[in-house]
């Protein structure tokens, strides 16, 4: 549903989880920053990823390696070589596009037409309809079906064979237009590489080219011996990361969904050669349950098997997300073999192997890799949490039902008015929670609209400071999914708060 999506977007801005980057130049495109929730938001979701990871887990440890990397890195990797787009440009709209996608989306819309034919004759012939059969004979249907296929099969001769000419030629006698201007005038097709190349200062001429990383895990690669010496390691072991990764994208859209600048969480598993199949299956199982247990509901996950593998993968799979544009990739679980390993071996001439003393032999580990992204997670929590709803008093709101151990605040301290000695004791409140919670404090406006803005943001708890609390210590608690209130001495609030928030 678009429309939530866009609903999304403008309460993401309105309460500060989320703004366009440099907006007062008019923004960046696919560049965001996140506001003062959004970074609560963005911050406890790392650590529940790094708990499930680095705390939890004997035998996997953290790093946080250097953005900037030695160009031969990225030589080794293969993203030199081979993390491109196809990309051409129409010359009188001067936009940039991904050839293979103009292609895709034409196929997509003459599927649309097949689809049209089909509910046009499901509505003719009622129940005796027959879709197969009329899919089969049907002589419209049967073309548009031949007229895919031969496309697609274009389109991967071109993507294959290098010549991405093809991919024009096919453009143009598909006589695929701009989406925007209409016209039909294209540049030739050419590789774009995906990462952002900058220039460093201390080297000589010719030799300072330098890429900011398009993923984490090369950093990971080229610590394997550091941390597996240092940290004593034995395989199998892990090690996690959470870092930014850039990627020049050339379309990018759909918000936090895909940026040029976006945040990674990623795990290497290193494991015997020949174990490696036991432990892909046994991560994927690990991280389903670990994005299960949030608790936004079982549905909103699938797996999606690859079938074309990269070059570095002997399996790989998705764990795909419902979001607003539907189902999408949210996490990676790839079985990476010893590719990367190996090639920085080679490239680096060091050896970067596991002396096994059960074996006495030494090898290069195979390695399994979770990789997700921080600001998808972010994104999936959004859309799961946002909630239009009329509560019994006839009132409506919205509310954010984000997992309360996420949330940005905890709490929020509410004094019922703005006298009597109320804010006063509001403040103790806060100064006994802040300790070990998030807490918000408002004294404005009347009490039902602070409640709604803690809703709005997604505040889990609302305490309430009245008359009453001065005579006996006692405040209302209010539940944000239920709107329920009940009296609680403060005394116990501190452990009923942890009680009710913590993972
Ligand atoms: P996609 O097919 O959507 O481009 P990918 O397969 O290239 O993603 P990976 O290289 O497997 O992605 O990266 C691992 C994770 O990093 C993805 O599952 C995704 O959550 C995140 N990610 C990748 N590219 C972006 C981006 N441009 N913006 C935000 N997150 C991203």
């Amino acid at each position: 549903d678009e429309n939530l999506l866009k609903k999304i977007v403008a309460h993401a801005k309105e309460y500060g989880f989320v703004f366009p980057s440099s907006e007062i130049y008019d923004g960046l495109g696919a560049a965001y920053d996140y506001g003062q929730n959004g970074v609560e938001l963005k911050n406890n979701i790392k650590s529940y990823w790094w708990k499930a990871m680095v705390q939890m887990n004997e035998n996997i440890v953290g790093l946080d390696a250097s953005i900037f990397m030695h160009p031969t890195t990225w030589k080794a990797s293969g993203h030199v070589d081979a993390f491109n787009d196809p990309m051409i440009d129409n010359k009188d709209s001067k936009k940039r596009y991904r050839a293979d996608v103009l292609i895709e989306e034409h196929i997509a819309k003459i599927e649309a037409k097949i689809d049209k034919e089909v509910t046009k004759a499901a509505k003719r012939f009622g129940d005796d309809f027959d879709k197969e059969q009329f899919v089969s004979t049907n002589p419209r249907v049967v073309k548009y079906n031949e007229q895919i296929d031969e496309i697609n099969a274009k389109l991967k001769a071109g993507m294959e064979s290098g010549e991405l000419n093809q991919l024009k030629d096919l453009i143009e006698e598909l006589g695929i237009a701009d989406p925007i201007s209409g016209s039909k005038n294209w540049t030739d097709v050419r590789q774009f590489n995906l990462m952002f190349a900058t220039e460093l200062g201390s080297l000589a001429e010719g030799a300072n080219k330098i890429y900011l990383r398009p993923e984490t895990a090369q950093g990971i690669f080229v610590n394997f011996l550091n941390v597996q010496k240092t940290g004593r390691m034995k395989i199998p072991f892990g090690i996690a990361q959470i870092g930014k990764a850039f990627r020049n994208e050339i379309i990018a859209r759909q918000f936090i969904f895909r940026m040029r600048e976006f945040e990674q969480m990623e795990m290497q598993f290193f494991v015997k050669p020949g174990e490696e199949m036991g432990w892909y299956e046994n991560w994927k199982e690990k991280r389903i349950q670990w994005h299960k247990s949030l608790g936004l509901g079982e549905d909103y996950y699938r797996f999606h098997d690859h079938l074309n593998l990269a070059h570095y993968a002997n399996a790989a799979c998705d764990i795909e997300f419902n979001f607003p544009m539907g189902f999408k990739e949210l996490e990676g679980i790839h079985s990476r073999t010893d590719f990367d390993l190996k090639a920085h071996e080679e490239h680096s001439g060091k050896k970067l192997q596991f002396f096994d003393p059960q074996e006495n032999k030494s090898y290069v580990p195979y390695v399994i890799e979770t990789s997700i992204g921080l600001d998808r997670m972010f994104l999936a929590l959004l859309s799961a949490a946002y909630t239009e709803e009329t509560l019994e008093d006839g009132s409506e709101r919205v509310v954010l039902k984000i997992p309360a151990p996420l949330a940005p605040s905890k709490v929020a301290v509410l004094p019922l008015l703005k006298k009597d000695g109320l804010p006063e004791k509001a403040r103790e409140i806060i100064d006994e929670l802040k300790y070990d919670f998030t807490c918000q404090y408002d004294e404005k406006d009347a009490i039902g609209r602070r409640y709604r803005r803690q809703d709005a943001v997604g505040t889990p708890y609302c305490i309430t400071v009245d008359h009453q609390t001065l005579e006996d210590n006692t405040v209302t608690l209010r539940d944000r999914d239920t709107a329920k209130q009940e009296r609680i001495a403060i005394a116990e609030l501190k452990a009923r708060v942890e009680d009710l928030v913590s993972l």
